[in-house]
């Protein structure tokens, strides 16, 4: 999509589920490639992380070997090969968070998000200069994000739909696939549903919901309406179905215009 992987400074992983960090190795080589890092590029999240980080470092050696002697030091410099961790500790309990950056204007801060059996999971809020954007990670309807969106410009928010996936469970069944029939109905109860992201972008007051890692897959927009059926009716700000390619932007001037797609 165009996006400098070579700029890319650091990286926050919400929590160790596959689907959050299965693009880490080639954004690894983007990164110290494109940026001719002279140092590991950070990698903070839940503990456990640093074991994430050592996989990769391993799986990616061999093709760093090739890269350091076809390129040479000054583009592929040794030391900044591979991932360091740095671990993510946010207090349990009511107002538990950690501030994972404070510099100039930028404001990181991390809390916790029940994604049970996944402990911990974490959301994420962005501030700067006044606006400000929150991200749900993988959540249920959660009460503690609810508090930390509060006069969020934008909320991402993951979203399941329960109908939708219960009917693929069953028609799994019926084709006598029975492990991926129990997936499909382990799923619903560490998910949050459209409406319930609408829910939590209305007690919040967030400016704009932007719905994410939207399960099942849509693969066409004629599906939105049925997806997003309801969370007009408990959400009175415009919601998004993210899309690959989308660009929220948060202007000084103020408000949270709809998403703009990567040039190209
Ligand atoms: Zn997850
Ligand atoms: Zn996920």
């Amino acid at each position: 999509m165009g996006f400098p992987t070579g700029r890319t400074e650091k990286l926050y992983l919400s929590h160790l589920h596959s689907d959050h960090f299965d693009g880490l190795g080639e954004l690894m080589v983007g990164a110290w490639v494109g940026g001719s890092r002279t140092s590991p590029l950070p990698v903070a999240g839940p503990p456990g992380v640093a074991e994430i980080t050592s996989g990769f470092n391993a799986a990616y050696r061999i093709d760093s070997t090739y890269r350091m002697a076809h390129h040479g030091p000054t583009v592929a410099n040794p030391a900044g090969y591979g991932l360091a961790p740095e671990v993510i500790e946010v207090p349990a309990g009511p107002g538990g968070r950690a501030v994972l950056l404070d510099e100039g204007d930028l404001l990181i801060t991390a809390f916790r998000v029940d994604h049970a059996p996944v402990e911990p999971a974490y959301g994420f809020r962005v501030d700067y200069k006044g606006r400000s954007a929150v991200f749900s990670g993988d959540t249920v309807y959660s009460e503690k994000l609810i508090e930390m969106a509060r006069g969020a410009d934008i909320l991402f928010h993951e979203a399941l739909h329960p109908e939708m996936v219960a009917a693929m469970s069953a028609a799994a069944s019926e084709a006598g696939a029975a492990p991926l029939s129990k997936v499909f109905a382990d799923i619903l109860d560490y998910h949050a549903s459209p409406v319930e992201a609408a829910r939590s972008a209305q007690s919040a007051g967030t400016g704009r919901l932007v719905i994410y890692h939207i399960v099942p897959p849509l693969p066409s927009k004629l599906l939105y309406p049925y997806f997003l059926k309801g969370t007009g009716e408990v959400y009175s700000g415009p919601v998004n179905v993210a899309e690959d390619g989308q660009i929220y932007s948060l202007p000084a001037s103020g408000g949270a215009p709809g998403p703009k797609l990567v040039p190209g």
